[in-house]
């Protein structure tokens, strides 16, 4: 709806009645409302509404007639919240809370017509929606519910994939990627289940996992097999961890235990983390203070802000794999590299590209001055075994590039 002005009311004035088609919502400024249905002729109040409460949302929720009229008490003045805006944001809330509120409506809807003495008939439109969001609720808390039961089963675990020195193609370090291999053996990739992780409380269990079996496998590898003296694992952290006032001390406590420099640890982050709040930044200055080093992840595909790489505490930019796979195809997906790699250079900070599928884009990477690379061309990532025999094979390969 465009056009519709937010606007003052004087007193006893009629905003909408009873059978008018529902184009906005409002949201009170100032000033008093009565929601009311006329029975028999005869005003019934519904409610009195006050500063900052919201009215006439039911029917455009329902894209229904106003099922009550509604006129000022005192001066007022609304701010008009057209249909987009409200429909935009319930579309993206979770569905379990979009069908809670589509339940708390039918039964709002049902009591006015108790009022009126009618009996309630289900809108199809809105029991359509209904349908649809009780679905999509019930498989979200199913979901949810076999992540935390399998969380509890120690069904979750981090798979390596190697991060190469694209110079010497010899192994850098790794990148952990978490895995959830269910009872039947399946192992289930991320983009199942971290979103759910990611909404809900679950991802502090999940990261926890993530950190302790990550430190423990990197000590084990450190202990007992070859690897470079600044060999790192990379952990992805999400922004909602870094809030959590715990999330320090339990990395510091795990570290600690396995002895392990925290140099060797890389945590890598998104832009997310900004929208968390001073905490979660707070936290990742303290982690940088105390080594662990920092790195950028997925930079320049949300809503990237230059200002980001000025003000975090960052070790390492990744270049993202959608620009990586299109570089060689896309001039200006190319010229997103250069100019990523011109300013990584400018603020002094590593560069990782993701993603490399092809030996056109390890030579190209390469050339414009990129030192390291993880991505399918290399290898996907592997359990903890075979990514251990599997750098046990690049460094004997690598032994004997040099030794030819
Ligand atoms: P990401 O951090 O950007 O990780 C890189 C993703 O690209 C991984 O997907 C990896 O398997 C994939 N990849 C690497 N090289 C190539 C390649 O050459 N070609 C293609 N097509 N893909 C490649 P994966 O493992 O499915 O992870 C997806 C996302 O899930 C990750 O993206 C990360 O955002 C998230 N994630 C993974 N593990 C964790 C975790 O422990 N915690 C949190 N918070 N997020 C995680
Ligand atoms: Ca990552
Ligand atoms: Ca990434």
């Amino acid at each position: 709806m465009i056009g519709k002005q937010n606007r003052k009311y004087k007193v006893n004035q009629v905003i909408f009645t009873e059978g008018d088609p529902g184009d906005c919502a409002y949201l009170i400024e100032y000033g008093q409302v009565l929601v009311y249905i006329l029975k028999d002729g005869v005003e019934i109040p519904l409610m009195v509404l006050g500063k900052g409460e919201i009215f006439g949302e039911m029917s455009i929720i329902d894209n229904s007639l106003r099922s009550a009229s509604c006129r000022t008490l005192t001066e007022t003045r609304l701010v008009i919240v057209t249909q987009e805006q409200l429909l935009d944001r319930i579309q993206s809330a979770d569905p379990v809370v979009r069908l809670l509120m589509r339940a708390l409506l039918e039964r709002l809807r049902g009591q006015n017509d108790s009022i009126r003495g009618k009996v309630s008939v289900s809108n199809p439109i809105i029991s359509e929606k209904l349908e649809q969001d009780k679905k999509e609720a019930l498989e979200r808390i199913e979901l949810e519910n076999r992540i935390s039961v399998g969380l509890k089963n120690n069904e979750f675990l981090p798979f390596y994939q190697p991060i190469y020195d694209l110079e010497t193609q010899t192994i850098s370090g790794c990148e952990a990627l978490i895995r959830w291999k269910t009872p039947d053996g399946k192992i289930i990739a991320p983009g199942v289940f971290i979103d759910v992780l990611e909404q809900s409380s679950l991802i502090h269990a999940a990261g926890q996992m993530m950190i302790e079996k990550c430190i423990a496998d990197l000590s084990k590898m450190r202990n007992e097999h070859s690897f470079a003296t600044d060999f790192f694992v990379s952990v992805n952290i999400s922004g909602r961890q870094f809030a959590d006032l715990n999330f320090l001390s339990h990395l510091e406590t795990v570290r600690a235990k396995s002895d392990l420099p925290a140099t060797h640890v890389k945590l890598e982050v998104t832009e997310r983390i900004m929208t968390e709040g001073p905490q979660a930044i707070t936290t990742l200055q303290k982690c940088r203070a105390l080594d662990y080093q920092i790195a950028i992840d997925d930079f320049g595909t949300g809503f990237s802000s230059l200002q980001y790489l000025a003000s975090m505490p960052l070790n390492d930019l990744k270049i993202d794999r959608s620009f990586v796979s299109q570089m060689m195809t896309h001039e200006k997906s190319l010229s997103i590299v250069k100019t990523l790699i011109y300013m990584a250079r400018l603020l002094k900070l590593n560069l990782i590209a993701e993603g490399i599928e092809t030996k056109e884009q390890l030579f190209l990477l390469r050339n414009l001055g990129v030192k390291q690379g993880q991505g399918f061309l290399f290898s996907k990532p592997l359990t903890y075994d075979d990514f251990v025999a599997a750098a046990a094979g690049a460094s004997a390969n690598s032994t004997q590039k040099k030794a030819a």
